[in-house]
């Protein structure tokens, strides 16, 4: 595995490019190698030692307790304690807390919808917040309308049997892209759940932070989703 399925990017300096461009051609090497020498079944234990000795290894070492603690001390105190941890690491070589994991799955830290206060945000003002859909259509993300849905229930009942009212559909919220709306009928009543999947920028958060994991978000047809021209 390389590059970014296997999680090689540096979370905080937001970088992974470089970092997916070196495993791959490391990848490489240590397959044209193995090859070259005739051993074509072999697992590829070249890719993992030329990894160790790599720059991607030495600088993913360095930031490694950086999201743990931004997940267990939140954003306050977590984010100065990692920063600590991570110059440690630059100018000393060794970290105090030696290798931190994450305590639970993200799926897992949603906290019910009673136990939270709704937060009003402002009206976006068309000059430095802009409404979901506006973005949505700057990313010209586009699915052929007749292909099969590219997100996935495991059990379509789990949106408003479960999801409603013990987190107030957080897929409402999460989903940068607005593809998941809970709709009524006139009367107010009568939750549906309705999933507006041509709107998908591929970002998988609801594949990863659905509460019940009931959201699958599998590969959609023919080269869909945002596309970006400019960049
Ligand atoms: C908002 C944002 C900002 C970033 N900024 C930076 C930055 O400034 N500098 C930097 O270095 N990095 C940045 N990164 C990180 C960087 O973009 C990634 O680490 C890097 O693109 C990972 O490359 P990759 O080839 O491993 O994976 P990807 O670029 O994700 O490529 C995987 C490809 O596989 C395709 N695919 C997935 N499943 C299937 C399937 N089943 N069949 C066929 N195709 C499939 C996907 O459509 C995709 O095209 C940023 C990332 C984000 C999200
Ligand atoms: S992948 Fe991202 S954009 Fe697509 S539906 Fe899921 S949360 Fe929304």
């Amino acid at each position: 595995m390389i590059g970014c399925s296997a999680g090689f990017v540096n979370l905080p300096r937001i970088k992974g490019s470089h970092n997916a461009m070196k495993t791959g051609m490391m990848a490489a090497e240590a397959a044209f190698e193995a090859l070259s020498a005739g051993r074509s079944g072999d697992e590829l234990k070249a890719y993992a030692y030329l990894y160790e000795h790599s720059h991607v290894y030495k600088d993913l070492k360095r930031v490694r307790n950086v999201k743990p603690f931004w997940s267990r001390l939140g954003t306050l105190l977590g984010v100065p304690v990692g920063a600590f941890d991570m110059w440690t690491n630059q100018l000393f070589g060794l970290s105090v807390f030696g290798t931190l994991k994450h305590g639970k799955a993200d799926y897992a830290t949603l906290k019910p919808a009673r136990d939270c206060k709704p937060i009003a945000y402002p009206k976006p003002d068309g000059i430095v917040s802009f409404d979901k859909l506006s973005s949505v259509f700057l990313s010209s993300t586009n699915h052929e309308e007749d292909q099969p849905i590219h997100l996935k229930l495991k059990d379509p009942s789990i949106p408003i049997a479960r999801n409603l009212p013990e987190y107030a559909e957080p897929a409402q919220r999460y989903c940068p892209a607005g593809v998941y709306e809970v709709v009524y009928d006139n009367s107010g009543g009568n939750p549906r759940f309705v999933i507006n999947a041509q709107n998908c920028v591929h970002c998988k958060t609801c594949d990863i932070k659905d509460p019940a994991q009931n959201i699958n978000w599998v590969t959609p047809e023919g080269g869909g989703g945002p596309n970006y021209p400019n960049m």
